[in-house]
């Protein structure tokens, strides 16, 4: 294939990108924009392929199936619970392969690069290295920690701030030796050192921050991944890579600020690490009050008794793959002429959208599914909330103790409606390992169970 055939389809494959892009932000065009994205990466991978730079056939082919095959055989295993711990180890993947293919142009004596070229080389390579390494590091400690074998709990060094600007100063300080020493072939110590300085504080970063500010670890560590594509595009001198990755890194930026907003943090004092953590004087994950469970009989009379009725998804209807009955109770109440709408938090589940995902699988109605911000002042006026397997989005300490650890974080107040059914198996904490005075609220019954089971007896119990 020519060089001006290649160009052309990076063009047309950067173009489907941003299509893509464009698609996947609306629920509606969203398959659209998944299409658009696929062919997108077809023609690119094809172009790269045909390219003449290409010639190590063999290797690519035999890199191809084993990268195919963990792919499709991942894909295939994964549930839908398990897509944020995918989506992190992808994350560290892409980190990884800036840190190796820094390491290949750096080893790479074939290069002809003199004078300014030649610096700007270097930096390339030490800065892709670089934002490769955190990214790796730091999208496995996230995996760890989405799929609990790592605590959600902050770890939390003491004097870590002056440990971030130590590493920070290293970190310059050792690229100025690297492109002294690099111009006498010998670059080698300070790329290592740096590349072992950047591991570790991809780990304390992502250590340092509490449970409940992972939605903005995770969307951050996906910009990151983006920019170290970026960075891997300049050191092949690859167009698509670059822009491939600065679309990334950018829409995963704008994604950590939503993100923040939605919890009403700031971006740096995320990353700084600390929320969530056990000091706060509430951050028990016991409550103080009476429970009172309910049984179906009831609810079911509860239903027939509401004319109003808002449903709150969390990450357990994603445990219990309840929105399939979900959606099948919402057409009967429907049916019987009862206004069922759904609200969202923004954080709701694992991953951004995630609940979003799970509603759209299952067929419900996009007009009946409303973000926080447009339903949070009409609870006073609904007659039931069903909180289904949701917990930290619906805690009301976040609104009403300043000393929670979650203080500050907008929830749904699903408890200033008339009545709050909350669909759970105990009284366990939830992600972020906080004690939710709803369950004992004045207000709130709780059916307990795998939310799928009691919908499916719930749904029984209504038509019976
Ligand atoms: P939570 O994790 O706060 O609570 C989920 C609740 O679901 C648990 O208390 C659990 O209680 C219940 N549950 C689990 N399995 C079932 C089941 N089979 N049937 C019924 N209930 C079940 O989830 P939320 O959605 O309320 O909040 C999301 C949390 O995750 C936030 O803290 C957010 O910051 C964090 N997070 C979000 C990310 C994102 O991008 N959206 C990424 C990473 C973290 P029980 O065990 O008693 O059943």
């Amino acid at each position: 294939m020519t060089q001006g055939l290649v160009h052309m389809a990076y063009v047309a494959a950067s173009i489907l990108f941003i299509l893509s892009l464009g698609g996947l932000s609306n629920q509606d065009t969203a398959r659209k924009g998944n299409y658009y994205g696929m062919a997108g990466m077809a023609i690119a991978i094809i172009a790269t392929v045909l390219s003449s730079q290409v010639n190590a056939y063999v290797v690519l082919i035999i890199a191809l199936l084993i990268g195919g095959f963990i792919g499709v055989k991942a894909a295939l295993k994964v549930e839908m619970t398990q897509m944020p711990e995918l989506v992190a180890l992808m994350h560290s993947l892409v980190g990884l392969a800036a840190m190796l293919v820094g390491y290949a142009n750096f080893m790479d004596e074939s290069s002809t690069l003199t004078g300014v070229e030649k610096t700007i080389h270097e930096v390339e390579i030490y800065v892709g290295i670089l934002i490769g390494a955190v990214t790796f590091s730091g999208s496995v400690i996230a995996f760890g920690k989405l799929c609990g074998k790592i605590s959600g709990k902050p770890v939390l060094l003491p004097g870590r701030h002056v440990l971030n600007l130590g590493i920070l100063i290293s970190c310059i300080w050792l690229g100025d030796q690297f492109l002294v020493a690099a111009e006498t072939g010998n670059g080698t110590w300070p790329l290592i050192l740096m590349t072992l300085i950047a591991l570790a504080f991809g780990v304390h970063m992502v250590m340092a921050i509490g449970g409940a500010d992972m939605p903005v670890v995770v969307s951050m560590l996906n910009s990151y991944s983006g920019w170290a594509a970026a960075a891997t595009g300049f050191m092949l001198s690859n167009d698509l890579l670059i822009v491939t990755g600065a679309l990334v890194g950018s829409s995963g930026a704008i994604l950590s600020y939503i993100m923040c907003r939605a919890m009403n943090r700031h971006f740096l004092s995320v990353i700084a690490g600390g929320f969530g953590s056990s000091s706060g004087s509430s951050s028990s994950t016991e409550v103080e009050g009476e429970v009172q469970p309910i049984e179906i009989e009831e609810t079911a009379q509860l239903l027939r008794d509401s004319k109003d009725i808002m449903i709150i998804p969390g990450y357990g209807m994603a445990v219990a793959q309840a929105q399939h009955t979900v959606y099948e109770i919402t057409k009967f109440l429907k049916s019987k002429g009862k206004t069922v709408r759904f609200g969202i938090h923004p954080v709701a589940g694992r991953m951004p959208g995630h609940m979003n995902v799970l509603l759209a699988e299952a067929k419900v109605p996009y007009d009946i599914v409303f973000e926080m911000d447009e339903i949070n002042e009409d609870f006073p006026d609904v007659d039931i909330a069903i909180v289904i397997g949701a917990n930290d989005i619906v805690n009301p300490s976040a609104a009403e103790d300043p000393n929670s650890p979650i203080a500050g974080m907008p929830v749904l107040e699903c408890w200033k409606a008339q009545t709050t059914l909350v669909l759970k198996r105990s009284m366990a904490s939830g992600y972020a390992g906080v004690g939710n005075p709803l369950f004992v609220h004045e207000n709130t019954r709780m059916l307990f169970g795998d939310a799928n089971d009691s919908l499916q007896s719930l749904i029984r119990a209504l038509q019976s």
